[in-house]
């Protein structure tokens, strides 16, 4: 039986009663823009999380540039990043105008290491991205004492990683701002594209709804819309049109109340990985000592790597290079000159990489499959 990575129909299957009401109750109302859902979203979305602000947006991608733009990034800054992650983290970074400079990763934990983090820093550097990599959270609590040091921002991508924690606190306040994807295959899913971000400010909240929002106050939009229609447009400053629709928000409040199961799914599957796939001489994932990993990604390494995936395809075990070649040697990223040979830790890892299949829509008898084609052809 082939074990693929994806089945959005069966997530669909796992909450639909509560999915269809949320559909046809946005329908019913009418209100397919500034509606109730989006701001009820948010509400449960940063309860959920422990934080105090959330913002949604239409993408990962989004929330990402929103969110260094609310910080006052753009030309001339310098933003320090790692290359083993999605194209969205430096591509949010060159969207603001700023320079994405890539540092090297932690070979345990192949999130940002903080070695290469301060020897990167330059008059010119204002802010740095970490990526909580497969949904193991960077090392956000030395990060952001770097960052006080240095009077930078903290932009922490974490969309890989919803649900993660550091010493039992959920992932969501380190950073100055926390970005999520909810693309159907991350953690939470929309049924198209969304993101959210997460502040403990007031203040930076308010800009970020502003910036995705064609850089209107959102009461203004309420306003107009609403059933008296007053109020004329008021815009102080340059947005975008980056808001998460009512669609997806009710979509994603109905799966919302599943989340804790869907992640406990994912801890279950990658126990089994660690046990079934012990003593093959394949690396496998570890967790650095107080981290609990959100296990967007289960990915091993190993020295035969294309041979293996092509054993496993054989057998109908789908495999991914998530996140393989880096940004760095990405041919978007040309004129940056920067060779093979510039960050060794991450090329290394970029080699020997290869995801397995993981996620709450597959059962434990498919990770047992993987398991057992693994075991026969590594
Ligand atoms: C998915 C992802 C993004 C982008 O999210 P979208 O919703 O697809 O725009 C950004 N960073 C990382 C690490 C991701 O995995």
């Amino acid at each position: 039986m082939a074990v693929r990575f994806h089945n959005h129909q069966r997530l669909y299957q796992r909450r639909k009663p509560e999915i269809d009401a949320a559909i046809a109750r946005v329908i019913a109302s009418g209100r397919f823009d500034w509606g109730d859902e989006v701001p009820a979203f948010e509400a449960e979305f940063a309860a959920w999380n422990g934080a105090s602000h959330a913002v949604g947006v239409n993408s990962g991608s989004a929330a990402l540039k929103v969110a260094l733009l609310a910080l006052g990034i753009g030309p001339g800054d310098e933003v320090i990043t790692v290359g083993n992650t999605d194209i969205a983290s430096s591509s949010a970074i060159h969207n603001t105008g700023a320079r994405p400079v890539w540092v090297d990763t932690d070979a345990e934990s192949k999130t940002m290491a903080l070695d290469g983090l301060v020897a990167a820093i330059t008059p010119k550097t204002r802010a740095i991205l970490p990526v909580d990599l497969y949904g193991h959270p960077a090392d956000m609590v030395a990060i952001v004492a770097i960052a006080r040091q240095h009077n930078l921002v903290v932009v922490e991508d974490a969309c890989l990683a919803l649900g993660a924690r550091i010493n039992g606190q959920k992932i969501g306040s380190f950073a100055d701002i926390t970005c999520f994807s909810f693309a159907p295959s991350k953690h939470l899913g929309s049924f198209g594209s969304g993101g959210a971000a997460l502040t403990e400010s007031a203040e930076l909240a308010e800009t970020m709804r502003k910036l995705s929002a064609y850089g209107q106050d959102r009461s203004r939009h309420y306003a107009m819309h609403g059933p008296g229609g007053m109020g004329g447009l008021h815009h102080e400053t340059h947005g975008l049109n980056e808001r998460l629709d009512e669609m997806q928000a009710a979509i994603l409040r109905a799966k919302l109340p599943d989340l804790a199961a869907m992640l406990a799914d994912r801890r279950a599957q990658a126990d089994r990985y660690d046990n079934g796939l012990s003593g093959l001489g394949i690396d496998l994932p570890g967790t650095m000592p107080g981290y609990q990993h959100a296990w967007r990604n289960y990915v091993i390494e190993a020295e035969d790597r294309d041979g293996l995936a092509a054993r496993l395809a054989e057998r109908g075990i789908a495999t991914n290079l998530t996140y393989a070649p880096p940004m760095h040697l990405q041919p978007v990223f040309a004129d940056y000159n920067l060779g093979p040979g510039t960050l060794p830790a991450t090329e290394h890892s970029a080699r020997r990489l290869l995801g397995l299949p993981i996620g709450p829509q597959l059962t434990l008898d498919e990770i047992d499959e993987v398991i057992a084609a693994v075991r026969t052809v590594a």
